[in-house]
C-alpha cells in the first residue's frame, strides 16, 4: 500500500512539471559548437593541401582522397560506415580544412549515401 501511494505521489508531481522530452523531429534540441556530426572538408581556397595527416590519424580508416598531377586533392571521401566521429581529422588538420557539423540525421537505407564525396571545383 505504501509503495502504491509513493507511486501515485510521483505521478501527480510529474503532472505539473515541464516535459523533458521533445516532439522530435518537429522540435530539435540545441547542439553545442563542440558537437561532432557530419564531417565536411574544404577543397577550395585556403583549404586542404593534401598533406595526408587526417588519413594517418583517422582510427577507423574512414578517409580516402585522390590527388591530381599537380598534387592537389581533386576528390575527398568520408566513409560514414567507418567514421566514429572522433574529431581527430579536424583536430590535427594543419589547414583547419575539416569541420564536423551539427548535422546528425545521417541514417539512410542506401549505403552508397554513406560515402560523403567532396570534389574540388574547377575554378578553385
Ligand atoms: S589534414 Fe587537412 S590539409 Fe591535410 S590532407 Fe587532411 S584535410 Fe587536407
Ligand atoms: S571523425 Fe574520426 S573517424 Fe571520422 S573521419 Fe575524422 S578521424 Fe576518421
Amino acid at each position: 500500500m505504501r509503495a502504491l501511494i509513493a507511486g501515485l505521489i510521483t505521478v501527480f508531481k510529474h503532472l505539473f512539471m515541464r516535459p523533458v522530452t521533445l516532439e522530435y523531429p518537429e522540435k530539435k534540441r540545441f547542439q553545442s559548437d563542440a558537437f561532432r556530426g557530419k564531417p565536411e572538408v574544404n577543397l577550395g581556397e585556403n583549404g586542404c593541401i593534401g598533406c595526408g595527416v587526417c588519413k594517418k590519424v583517422c582510427p577507423s580508416g574512414a578517409i580516402e582522397y585522390i590527388k591530381n598531377d599537380k598534387g592537389e586533392v581533386d576528390s575527398y571521401n568520408f566513409d560514414l560506415k567507418k567514421c566514429i566521429f572522433c574529431g581527430n581529422c579536424k583536430f590535427y588538420c594543419p589547414k583547419s580544412a575539416i569541420k564536423l557539423t551539427n548535422e546528425f540525421e545521417l541514417g539512410t537505407v542506401d549505403k552508397r549515401e554513406l560515402i560523403l564525396e567532396y570534389k574540388r571545383r574547377v575554378n578553385d
